[in-house]
C-alpha cells in the first residue's frame, strides 16, 4: 500500500514545518531577549565592559541569562539618577538660597531673629526686603549711629534691641534684632529706617 508511506511524508512535513516554526521562534526570543537586555543595560550605566557582558550572558542562556540579568542589574536607570541629582541640587539650592544665613551661610530656620552660629541678624533684613516689595512708600526716618570700640580693655558685647510703642506710650513690639562681639578698634555703624507704605496711594 502506498498510502501509509505517502501518510508517514506528509506528517514528516508537518513536523519539520513546526520544528522549524518553533526553531524561528525561539531565536526570534533569543535575540528579543538580547535586544531587551542591550536597551535596558544602556539605559543603566555607560561602562561598555557591563553592557558586553550582559548581552553576552543573555546570549549563552538565554531565558536563564535574562533572569540572571534581571537579578543583577543596576537599580537605577541613569536618567531616575539624573532626576534625583537635579532634585538634590534643587532641595539644596532652596535650602541655601533661602533660608541660610548671609553671614556665614549656616542652615536657620524662617522664625529665627539671630543666627545661632555668628549673631547675624536675619528677620532684620527678610523684614526690609519685603517693605521694598510694598508699593508705593516713604522713608518716615532714618536714624543711623556708629559704635567704636574704645582701644583699651576687653572685647565689647553689644545687642540691639527694636521697641515699638504705640500713641500711648505702650509697647507693642520689642525684638533684639542683632547681638556681636566688638573687638578693639573695631567699629559697628547701625542704621535703622522706618518706611512707610502707603498702598491707598496717598
Ligand atoms: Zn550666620
Amino acid at each position: 500500500m502506498s498510502l501509509p508511506s505517502e501518510l508517514l511524508n506528509q506528517i514528516g512535513v508537518v513536523l519539520e514545518l513546526v520544528v522549524a516554526f518553533f526553531t524561528a521562534t525561539l531565536v526570534a526570543f533569543w535575540i528579543g531577549f538580547a535586544v531587551w537586555t542591550f536597551r535596558d543595560i544602556r539605559s543603566r550605566t555607560r561602562d561598555i565592559f557591563a553592557w558586553l557582558l550582559a548581552v553576552i550572558l543573555v546570549l549563552a542562556l538565554g531565558p536563564l541569562g535574562l533572569l540572571l540579568y534581571l537579578l543583577l542589574r543596576a537599580k537605577d536607570t541613569l536618567a531616575a539618577v539624573y532626576d534625583r541629582q537635579l532634585e538634590e541640587e534643587a532641595l539644596l539650592r532652596e535650602i541655601t538660597e533661602r533660608r541660610a544665613c548671609p553671614n556665614c551661610q549656616t542652615v536657620t530656620e524662617p522664625e529665627w531673629l539671630i543666627c545661632p552660629q555668628c549673631r547675624h541678624h536675619l528677620q532684620f533684613g527678610a523684614a526690609s526686603k519685603a517693605a521694598s516689595d510694598a508699593t508705593p512708600k516713604f522713608s518716615a526716618l532714618n536714624v543711623e549711629g556708629t559704635l567704636r570700640h574704645a582701644a583699651r580693655g576687653g572685647d565689647w558685647e553689644y545687642s540691639v534691641v527694636l521697641s515699638i510703642r504705640n500713641e500711648r506710650g505702650e509697647e507693642i513690639s520689642r525684638q533684639v534684632v542683632g547681638v556681636g562681639a566688638l573687638r578693639s578698634t573695631e567699629a559697628r555703624t547701625f542704621t535703622l529706617s522706618v518706611d512707610v507704605a502707603t498702598p491707598g496711594g496717598r
